[in-house]
């Protein structure tokens, strides 16, 4: 099974500067074991299984300190490579995570590993408020982690009905920047001194410099928007505050663990995050109804079997 983000309908649209055509699509994918050419530790026939998309070439700077998740020479299935939206993929055992989850959750695994890196970035604790901008798939994953190390937190969007998912998966406070004041609100959750920590899970000029100028004093920021655009800042408050800025990029095998061990305890509420499931002869069509109605959809995911 392969779900879509809004990095497969950026890539749909010819958007993704990361892509070449043509390209399969599929980085998040759940499989089912059909064989294990591998010696030791094997992976019975059978076997479902979350996939990490993830490559790493083990000599860059990042892999050599043990954050192969930010490898200069990452290749992502249905980014840099083709990817698993195809009846049959080869992978290296280490990139596979066996789980007591039905498919449909093991598709949801890779999506909520990358908030779950982010908030691993931030340091978050339970002492800790939370801010996110953005609710969408990845902004899920990063309140059901920062809520799961006990951190309050803020759910930021535009859209109810995304604000309404976040509290599902276990957002405490929510505000819609469209209709409320987002700095007046925040300020009045946080007794005047903003969250400790700010989560940029959208992409937009706008939300970035938003972070930065919301986030308590001694804050850390963590990006895992891309922006499209040069964002200018009042560099100003990142000496000012004494900031953190952190980028925040895929997910290590610590996040994949956290995020099934998450899963399994069916603490969040997977059914809801997911629109539809379609056979693979309908995907071009429910990504093109995607592409015309961005906000209509969650999660859009393709069965193979
Ligand atoms: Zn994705
Ligand atoms: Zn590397």
């Amino acid at each position: 099974m392969v779900g879509f983000c809004g990095s497969d309908l950026n890539s749909f649209r010819g958007l993704n500067p990361l892509i070449t055509y043509p390209r399969i699509l599929g980085h998040e994918a759940s499989a089912t074991v059909v064989e294990d050419f591998g010696s030791g530790n094997k992976l019975s026939a059978g076997i479902e299984v979350a996939v990490s998309p993830y490559t790493s070439c083990g000599t860059c700077s990042s892999c050599r300190r043990g954050r192969a998740n930010a490898c200069q020479f990452n290749q992502t299935l249905g980014v840099q490579r083709d990817g698993a939206l195809t009846e049959f993929i080869v992978m290296p055992r280490e990139k596979l995570y066996p789980a007591a989850l039905t498919p449909k959750e093991l598709c949801m695994v890779e999506p909520l590993t990358v908030g779950f890196h982010a908030v691993a970035r931030g340091r978050v604790t339970a002492d800790d408020t939370v801010a996110i901008w953005g609710c969408g798939g990845v902004g899920l994953g990063v309140v059901a982690a920062a809520s799961s190390q006990g951190a309050r937190t803020i759910c930021i969007d535009v859209d109810d009905d995304k604000l309404e998912l976040a509290r599902m998966a276990g957002g405490h406070l929510t505000i819609n920047s469209k209709r409320e004041p987002l700095h007046d609100r925040l300020l009045e959750m946080t007794e005047g001194r903003g969250p400790d920590v700010a989560i940029e899970a959208i992409g937009t000029a706008a939300t970035f410099r938003s972070a930065v100028e919301e986030v308590a004093f001694t804050g850390r920021v963590v990006y895992i928007g891309y922006a499209k655009e040069p964002v200018s800042y009042e560099t100003r408050l990142f000496v000012q505050k004494e900031l953190d800025v952190l980028g925040s990029r895929n997910a290590q095998p610590k996040d994949f663990h956290a995020v099934i061990k998450l899963l399994e305890s069916r603490r969040f509420p997977v059914d809801q995050a997911v629109s539809f499931i379609v056979p693979l002869e309908e995907a071009p069509c429910a990504l093109r109804s995607w592409s015309q109605n961005p906000s209509q959809f969650r999660k859009i995911m393709v069965r193979l079997d």
